[in-house]
Parts: C-alpha cells; sequence; structure tokens
C-alpha cells in the first residue's frame, strides 16, 4: 500500500460478514432490516425501472429531483433555504459522504475529534486525509443503576475542552450515535457547538439514524443551534431512512463554500450516482413530505415499529443474563456479555480483545452473532468495549424470538 494507507486492515465488517456466511448464525450483526421496505419504495423503484428514460447518467452533484426532494425537506427541517444546487450533494451511501467530507477539509497534521464508540470508517478516513484523529469517550455516569440507557454515557465537559487547540480542524458527531445509541441532548450539542465557534472548528454530523428515536427522546439537528450552520456538514442515508441499506445512496448538506470541497472529491473519484435509484429515493422523499409528522408517514412509523422489538431484546438478553443498554435511538443495543462468563471456553479463539472472542464463538457454538464493540474505539481505549457486544434488532419478530430461544436454550 502507498505509505498513506499504510496500516489498512479488513475491517469487522470484512471479517464478519464472511464469518456469517462461512457459519450460517441467526445473523444480528451487520445493521441492516431482515424483512422488506414499505411496499411504497420498492413499488417507487419498479416504477422508475420500467420508464426507458432513466438510466443514462445524470447530473453529477446529484439528481435534480432528487436534491429538489432533499432541499424541500431539510429547509424544513433545519429553518432555512437550502439551495438544491449548492448546499446539497448526493453520494454512493452515507460512507461517500464521509469520505468526501474527511477528504475534501482535512488537511495533513489537522486534528480530527472523534467521540467513542464510533462507526468504525471515520479513523481511517482521517488518517487517508493525513490528519490526527483525537478520541474522547462517552462513558457510564450512575452505573449502580439495574438497567443503563446509552443516555446514562456521556463526555467529560473539561476533557472535551481540553481536545479542541489550534491544530483541531474538525469534530466528528454521530446522533444517533452506532454502536451505542445516544441521542446528544440539546444541552450536550450546545457544549459541543460552543466549542465549536470559540475555537473555529467544522462540525461533521452523521445522522443516518435521524428517524430512530424512542420517547421521549428527541433528534436535534446540530446545524440548526445559532451559529452552526455556517460550520456543519450533515450527513444522511437513504439505506437507514427508507430501509433500504443495499441501495447505497446518502448525502450531505450544509452551506455552499463548504460543500464545495466535497463535490470536487465526489467529481473526481465518483463523479455520478445511480439515476433510478436516486430517482426511486426522490419519490420516496415526496411522498414522505406530503405527510411529514403524520401517523402514515414512514419517518415517524419507523420507531413505533422499532419500539417493542428493542423492549424484546433488552428482555431477552436480561433474561439470558447479559446487562443491555437500552439504546434511545439506532437499531443497535450494546449488552455486557461477561455475566455469561463461566458458560464460556473462550480460549479456541485467538483474538487479541475478548469481545472479537466472545462475538466468534457465540457464533460457532451458539449460532447468534452480534458484532464485536472494540471495532469502534482507538486502541488505546479499546479495553472499554471488550465487555460488550452489540445486537441489532431491525429483524423480524420471529428472528428476535429465535435469538431469544437461541439463548434460553444454550447449557
Ligand atoms: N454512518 C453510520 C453511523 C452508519 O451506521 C452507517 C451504516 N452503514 C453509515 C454511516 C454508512 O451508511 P451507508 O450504508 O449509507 O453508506
Ligand atoms: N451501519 C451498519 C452497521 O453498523 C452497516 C455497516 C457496514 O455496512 N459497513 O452495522
Amino acid at each position: 500500500l502507498p505509505k498513506r494507507f499504510e496500516g489498512s486492515e479488513p475491517s469487522v465488517w470484512v471479517e464478519y460478514i464472511q464469518l456469517a456466511l462461512d457459519y450460517k448464525p441467526l445473523n444480528l450483526g451487520q445493521g441492516f432490516p431482515d424483512y422488506p421496505p414499505p411496499k411504497y419504495v420498492t413499488d417507487a423503484l419498479t416504477e422508475v425501472a420500467s420508464n426507458r428514460n432513466l438510466h443514462q447518467y445524470t447530473r453529477g452533484f446529484g439528481h435534480p429531483r432528487l436534491v429538489q426532494a432533499l432541499s424541500k425537506l431539510y429547509s424544513k427541517l433545519i429553518g432555512r433555504e437550502i439551495n438544491p444546487q449548492t448546499e446539497v450533494l448526493t453520494t454512493l451511501g452515507a460512507y461517500e459522504a464521509l469520505f468526501s467530507t474527511i477528504t475534501g477539509h482535512i488537511d495533513d497534521g489537522d486534528e480530527v475529534i472523534i467521540i467513542e464508540p464510533f462507526f468504525d470508517c471515520y479513523e481511517p478516513m482521517v488518517k487517508y486525509a493525513g490528519g490526527v484523529p483525537r478520541y474522547i469517550a462517552l462513558k457510564p455516569k450512575n452505573t449502580n443503576k439495574s438497567v443503563l440507557s446509552s443516555a446514562d454515557f456521556v463526555l467529560d465537559r473539561d476533557e472535551l475542552e481540553k481536545l479542541f487547540n489550534p491544530k483541531t480542524k474538525a469534530i466528528i458527531l454521530n446522533t444517533p450515535n452506532n454502536p451505542l445509541g445516544k441521542v446528544f441532548t440539546r444541552d450536550e450539542l450546545t457544549h459541543i457547538a460552543d466549542l465549536c465557534k470559540k475555537h473555529n472548528v467544522l462540525c461533521i454530523s452523521d445522522e443516518v439514524y435521524e428517524w430512530m428515536v424512542y420517547k421521549p427522546h428527541e433528534h436535534i439537528r446540530i446545524a440548526t443551534l445559532p451559529g452552526m450552520w455556517e460550520r456543519t456538514i450533515t450527513i444522511g442515508s437513504a439505506g437507514k431512512t427508507f430501509s433500504v441499506t443495499g441501495w447505497k445512496l446518502g448525502w450531505a448538506y450544509g452551506p455552499a463554500n463548504l460543500l464545495f470541497n466535497l463535490q470536487m472529491i465526489h467529481q473526481n473519484s465518483v463523479y455520478t450516482g445511480c439515476t433510478p435509484i436516486q430517482e426511486a429515493a426522490a419519490i420516496g422523499f415526496e411522498t414522505e413530505l406530503a405527510r411529514l409528522g403524520t401517523d402514515e408517514c414512514y419517518f415517524v412509523s419507523i420507531s413505533k415499529e422499532l419500539e417493542p422489538k428493542k423492549e424484546f431484546m433488552a428482555k431477552f438478553l436480561q433474561e439470558a443474563g447479559m446487562k443491555p443498554i437500552v439504546p434511545e435511538g439506532g437499531y443497535f443495543m450494546l449488552a455486557d456479555w461477561t455475566p455469561l462468563e463461566s458458560k464460556l471456553n473462550l480460549s479456541s479463539e485467538k483474538d487479541k480483545y475478548k469481545d472479537y472472542r466472545f462475538t466468534k464463538w457465540m457464533t460457532k457454538n451458539v449460532g447468534l452473532q452480534g458484532i464485536p464493540p472494540t471495532a469502534f474505539y482507538s486502541e488505546e481505549h479499546k479495553p472499554l468495549g471488550e465487555n460488550f457486544v452489540r445486537y441489532c434488532f431491525i429483524k423480524q419478530d420471529k428472528n428476535l424470538q429465535a435469538a431469544a430461544d437461541l439463548l434460553r436454550n444454550w447449557k
């Protein structure tokens, strides 16, 4: 590998998707629904596929109908007019939006603050750009509660303030957070925003789970806080928004001067996204815009659909002896598996971190797959994730029941 990519290793996804193919466990690992997306979404793609005029290249920075729909939606949500031509970019998944944002803004030696646990690709992307990641972990307070919530995990404000310095170029925020499920409160976001303004720092806000938030928690877009639009790039994903992870369509929005940098990276690497997928997503957004905030709106109903799944998972993990951290948003749950240590024989697994040994052993011996959370921590903080496993609960009830049965019947 060229020097700037040195140290790259296959990610947890590469390894665990192969593990699932090899052992065929009940898969609560990678985050995707194991049931069909809403019918109007697949109908839109069917309709688009049969339109013979929608199969050639489209506008590079985003298919016109889709950037229109995105600008309409986010203008409403952010409370300002978002220009569809200059303030929105569509990408190949949120991954490409993250990549274009990071490579488009980070220079050699720039420091980037990353909040742990973090979606794993942030770290290599920052390093590829020549940046220096600086980590700060969310840590639990009130640990004597019988069931922890992701809200119990907070940043130490002094520690965060100390990380900001003249080299700090950006902070990456992910709310709702993957894998913890934390939804940052207005107060927490205001503290981060104030530091960004004080130190003239860019905020990269990964909000792919913006529509999966459990009552009474509320998703707050940091770009709506005073003085933050000017310094925030917000990232979304059709995969999460419409439960179509295989579409690999994402977007970024923010002020034109910041978006320009992303457009250049996108133009010179990918150039343009898939036309029919973007047209179908545009139809999806137009449908939701017409019923925004009503019970029929998928952006409302998705959380209601997930709520009982989340409750059921928290219950069966507890019954199995694990200690779940109940998420406020997203569709993942972390659980402390170490109370089960006496039932395990992890010596057959050779990985360095015991959450890797636990998740591999469980896949092979119990037939249940989760993701090892140390993948979401920097080298130095990996011990913070070792006692946990991440399970995904956007799964059919019968499969969640099957997971509960596997745990109950495991001797
Ligand atoms: N950010 C987070 C926090 C995610 O969980 C994911 C999951 N895929 C992504 C970005 C990437 O999304 P996409 O599949 O649209 O590339
Ligand atoms: N975001 C999903 C997860 O965290 C998918 C990850 C991926 O495809 N790399 O499981």
